[in-house]
């Protein structure tokens, strides 16, 4: 690698960064990350930090698994890379295809189809979605339902059911026939309703008259996360999903769980359906299934939507879909040894406890310093939204946000801000005395504004 001068002149002149403008990446140079151990990371200047990011929301097993590091090693010695597509398949892929199932197997899945990532999930998810209806002989099921505030990835099918207009506008006109309904976001919602219980009931009628709006047998899916992450931590009540799935049955709607985030122990279960007991008819995962360590998602199909295909005469049932490296075996190798740890490590054990005490950290927070509006936390997903005024609500401005997650950076914890939002996700296997760490920079930050 050329050295640090290099790296640190030429920094964001060659790169476009995601999410990011191009001309403020290269006025503001991004920190280059150079060293991951446990769950710190040390930037090109020697700051070593605790990433209470996790990668993005990610590297839930933290830097330092060598499981993960081995059988990568090993499978890139073995076999690098072969396809899955017809006609071949690799030895990785079909065990841990095998071990998702038996993973998800309370939620109903059945069946795993491979992708490179969590926007491919979702794509994947819809259109095998539309598939299932073409098979089923009702082709006019092609609409699709979704959050405000969700989101989904990037391609062109997730950024239309993504419910941000932040991702949607500079890339108009999107998927036709996509509607959203409000989220159940007891901060900031259409009917100024603060009770989640309340709430999510609104937001499910809401589903109800927009289905009966567009008429149920137009509308292939419903897609939602079970704990909104990007959209900046929206939790909802726990009865909001098993209402949405009990709507979605009435109407034989599918319902995608897209589970990227929530899908490995983050909110303290093992999914983010599992929290409310809901089985759906696809869960997209991604992100943690390899902990970062190589990029690998799924599609998880339920039994009902697989007895479709694997019984289908028709001529619609072949899967026109699929990604050069769908079921990447060293990916697979990495995902079989990130799903060993994260089980035998009871991630979501330590993600439920530690949840308990940065929930504490946050609402203490909150009660001393008027600039947090709001927190939320489910588990290890959390979130301060900052506003300038308590009342009116009024979303702090861009560069306080920089002072807040500089000022934590130099107290040692590395944040993410989106918007007027501070989002935690940080790695799984953090300890009561990080929880602490992470208040007190978060504290340090608060401080300044
Ligand atoms: N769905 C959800 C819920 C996500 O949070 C993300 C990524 N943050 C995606 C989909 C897209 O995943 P990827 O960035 O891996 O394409």
């Amino acid at each position: 690698m050329r050295d640090i001068n290099f790296l640190t002149e030429t920094n964001a002149k060659p790169i476009w960064h995601p999410m990011a403008h191009p001309a403020e990446m290269r006025a503001n140079p991004p920190k280059v990350i150079m060293k991951g151990e446990g769950v710190m990371v040390t930037d090109i200047a020697g700051n070593t930090v605790l990433d209470a990011v996790g990668g993005l929301w990610n590297v839930n097993l933290g830097y330092s698994c060598d499981p993960i590091k081995k059988a990568i090693a090993d499978q890139l010695s073995a076999l690098p890379y072969y396809s899955g597509f017809r006609g071949t398949s690799t030895g990785p892929s079909i065990e841990l295809a095998h071990e998702l199932c038996e993973w998800f197997q309370g939620e109903g899945m059945v069946r795993t189809f491979f992708t490179s990532g969590g926007s491919d999930s979702v794509e994947t998810a819809l259109r095998l979605a539309r598939q299932y209806w073409k098979i089923r002989g009702q082709a006019d099921r092609t609409k699709f339902l979704a959050l405000k505030k969700g989101y989904h990835g990037t391609h062109f099918g997730g950024a239309s059911v993504n419910g941000n207009a932040n991702f949607r506008r500079n890339y108009e006109p999107l998927l036709p026939g996509v509607f959203h309904i409000p989220a159940p976001w007891t901060f900031r919602n259409p009917f100024d309703e603060t009770d989640p219980e309340r709430l999510a009931k609104l937001c499910a009628r809401a589903l109800e008259d927009e289905i009966a709006f567009q008429g149920g047998d137009t509308i292939a899916a419903f897609i939602m996360e079970p704990v909104l992450g990007a959209g900046g931590v929206i939790v909802p009540h726990e009865s909001f999903m098993p209402l949405v799935r009990e709507i979605c049955d009435r109407h034989e709607i599918l319902l995608i769980a897209d589970e990227v985030v929530t899908g490995f122990g983050r909110t303290g279960a093992w999914s983010g359906s599992r929290l409310s007991g809901v089985k759906p008819d696809f869960m997209t995962i991604a992100k943690a299934i390899t902990s970062g360590y190589f990029p690998l998602g799924a599609t998880l199909i339920g039994g009902k939507v697989a007895d479709v295909f694997e019984a289908d005469k028709t001529s619609f049932g072949a899967i026109g879909h699929g990604y050069t490296y769908s079921g990447h075996p060293v990916g697979c190798a990495a995902g079989l040894a990130a799903l060993a740890e994260t089980k035998r490590l009871r991630l979501n054990e330590n993600a439920a406890a530690r949840g308990i005490e940065l929930a504490a950290v946050l609402e203490g927070l909150k009660a001393k310093h008027a600039i947090v509006g709001d927190v939320r936390y489910k588990g290890l997903m959390a979130a301060l939204e900052l506003v300038s005024d308590r009342t009116t609500k009024k979303p702090t401005d861009k560069k306080t946000m920089a002072v807040v997650s500089e000022a934590a950076y130099e107290a040692g914890v590395m944040l993410r801000v989106s918007g007027n939002t501070v989002i935690l996700s940080p790695p799984l296997i953090i300890t009561a005395a990080d929880v602490t760490k992470i208040g007190e920079a978060l504290g340090a930050g608060l401080s300044k504004v």
